[in-house]
């Protein structure tokens, strides 16, 4: 996007306006982070701003500024969609095609004709926006709405809570600035934040030590789950809803255990497959070290996308043939995963 181009927001913005924030389905940190970040923003210049969330967030993020002012589609439908049809200008946060709000939300979202604008860190954004404002190499999406609030040259007006939101999401989505898409750029909109008010220590503590003995339990049945096929440098772990059911799985509760299955040693390939038997389908996370690219893995096997290294994705069929027909896959890519 070019400097015309923000100028042109800048001057959409500077009448109050309705406008609608969406983050993706299954809401992360880096989506709600965004989202609110973005919501606190223009509630400053009297924008009549609302965040919807097609459904519900993982209770370790249900402490966020504002989360409790988040209007939920999936249990709020009727005033979610009165609020979607008045919209003069809606923001998709954190996701780069309409249908990653869910079925029901998209269709509402197709009888609509707002003037959409993207801001989001993913790979291939699909054209539906009037203004694009994406970068895969950037770390995060609270990372990108930081820059988006410094192109319109308006810093001074994050606040504690701002900072808050957007710190949250550079941790989360670089795990903890662990990630190569963690720059010193993204450590110096870091400092800035920490300078007015985000309190790391605690942001960290609040997302992550918060684990419930149910949760560490359902872990230990992913981590004896867990196969390796040494051939392709691959570890992944399946889980079962029997599984999840006996160890009261709620949302959220399976986020990060992919990463233990590339923490082996000379494992560069890693996925996890989380079956949903009341969605009816299989949730699969991909993760990968170097240039092995789970985003086309998983847009062209398993109807999904996201990142090089980090992609998501789904099945529709039963989990063993799942883990089957990815077993199967592998062999096709043994030229870079033999590397
Ligand atoms: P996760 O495995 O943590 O759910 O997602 C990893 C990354 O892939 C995230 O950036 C997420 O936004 C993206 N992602 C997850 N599921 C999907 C999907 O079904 N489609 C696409 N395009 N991206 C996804
Ligand atoms: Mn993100």
């Amino acid at each position: 996007m070019n400097n015309e181009d923000f100028q042109s927001i800048k001057h959409l913005l500077s009448k109050p306006k309705k406008i609608v924030i969406i983050p993706h389905r299954n809401p992360d940190g880096d989506a709600y982070g965004s989202s609110l970040a973005l919501y606190l923003y223009l509630l400053k210049f009297n924008h009549e701003a609302t965040v919807i969330s097609p459904n519900d967030c993982p209770d370790f993020l249900k402490w966020m500024p504002s989360e409790n002012n988040i209007i939920v589609f999936e249990s709020d439908t009727k005033k979610a969609t009165k609020i979607l049809k008045a919209a003069e200008i809606i923001f998709t946060l954190d996701f780069n095609s309409l249908h990653r709000v869910g079925e029901r939300m998209h269709k509402t979202l197709k009888n609509i004709d707002p003037l959409y604008i993207m801001i989001d860190h993913h790979q291939q954004p699909d054209d539906y926006a009037r203004f694009t404002y994406v970068d895969p190499k950037v770390s995060s999406s609270c990372q990108m709405v930081f820059q988006f609030i410094e192109k319109l040259d308006h810093l001074k007006y994050i606040d504690t809570d701002i900072a808050t939101c957007l710190y949250t999401g550079i941790m989360t989505d670089t795990g903890s600035f662990r990630f190569p898409s963690t720059t010193s750029k993204t450590h110096k909109i870091v400092a800035q934040l920490l300078e007015v008010g985000a309190d790391n220590s605690e942001i960290y503590n609040k997302i992550y030590n918060v684990s419930t003995y149910n949760r560490i339990q359902l872990l230990g049945k992913a981590l004896q789950n867990m196969k390796v096929v040494e051939k392709y440098r691959t570890a992944y772990i399946t889980l079962s809803q029997n599984e999840l059911n006996k160890f009261k799985f709620k949302k959220g509760d399976t986020e990060g255990f992919v990463n233990y299955a590339l923490s082996l040693e000379n494992i560069i390939f890693a996925a996890i497959f989380i079956e949903d038997k009341k969605q009816g389908i299989i949730k699969i996370s991909f993760r990968s070290f170097g240039d092995f690219s789970v985003n086309e893995f998983s847009r062209k096997h398993f109807n999904g996308g996201g990142h090089i290294n980090a992609a998501g994705g789904r099945s529709e069929e039963p989990l063993n043939l799942t883990e089957k027909k990815f077993l199967d896959i592998l062999p096709l890519y043994q030229n870079e995963l033999q590397n």
